[in-house]
């Protein structure tokens, strides 16, 4: 054990003992979560899932069948895993010259894209006490420090909180390949790094031949240069003809 400390619930005011390196610790009296931060202890929100399981599977299906998706991604792609989780963020109200603006930043480190450019729930928070119910969702544990953003953080603090925010990962086969997508909790936005995008094996192979038949044109040049210059204009018209189609049909 390191130096023990204390503070007051946020809540109920209770006297709540910790040790210095804790940096979350719940109250033994009413059970709210704490967070503890150089600057004071504050609460833990929660935003409640708006979004269950079907809908969100049901919102992945219409992302997939977006244009610039692999074709018949939304049919093909194999589920191969739906987690609901509880993602921690840092909740900032800053007084920027008399307006409040909020910004919202990761409190875990995470490769999961979508969650460095959250947007304030569109629900109302909860405070996150024993009473709320997580819905076995999974809670991930805060690893970055409050701190941590206080360089980048425009105007004066008014106020800030760790908010769990609500997400659907899931995770889905296409071609062999597995990815994966977050889907907001909160209000249904589809986040995604890397997709099947469409046909571009289609394209490489059209750029693949377009360029092949400029080399053997380009060796034809050495022996007769009309024919040669002829067979080049044929292979960019047939190059140009050839990608369109892809660009229609695959
Ligand atoms: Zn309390």
């Amino acid at each position: 054990m390191g130096n023990l400390a204390s503070i007051k619930c946020p809540k109920c005011a209770a006297p709540v003992t910790f040790d210095a390196e804790t940096k979350f610790v719940k109250c033994s009296y009413c059970s709210s979560q704490v967070f503890i931060d150089r600057s004071g202890a504050g609460f833990y929100y929660a935003a409640p899932f708006m979004v269950d399981e079907t809908n969100a599977v049901g919102m992945f299906r219409r992302w997939a069948a977006g244009s610039t998706k692999a074709k018949d991604l939304d049919r093909l792609a194999q589920i191969a895993g739906v987690k609901k989780k509880y993602f921690p963020v840092y909740m900032f109200k800053r007084d920027v010259n008399g307006k409040e603006q909020v910004v919202l930043e990761p409190a875990g480190s995470t490769t999961l894209p979508g969650l460095h450019s959250l947007k304030v729930p569109a629900t109302d928070l909860k405070i996150f006490d024993g009473s709320f119910d997580i819905g076995g969702a999974e809670l991930i544990k805060p690893d970055i420090e409050m701190t941590s953003y206080n360089d980048q953080l425009p105007g004066k603090p008014k106020e800030q909180a760790l908010v769990f925010f609500p997400i659907w990962k899931l995770d889905y086969v296409f071609n062999q390949k597995r990815y994966e997508v977050v889907i907001d909790g909160s209000a249904g936005e589809v986040f995604s790094a890397e997709f099947p995008t469409r046909s571009s094996g289609a394209y490489m192979a059209v750029a693949g031949l377009g360029f092949v038949a400029f080399i053997a044109e380009g060796l034809l040049a050495a022996v007769s240069l009309p024919l040669a210059l002829v067979l080049m204009g044929v292979t960019v018209v047939g190059v140009f003809v050839t990608a369109l189609y892809v660009a229609r049909r695959m």
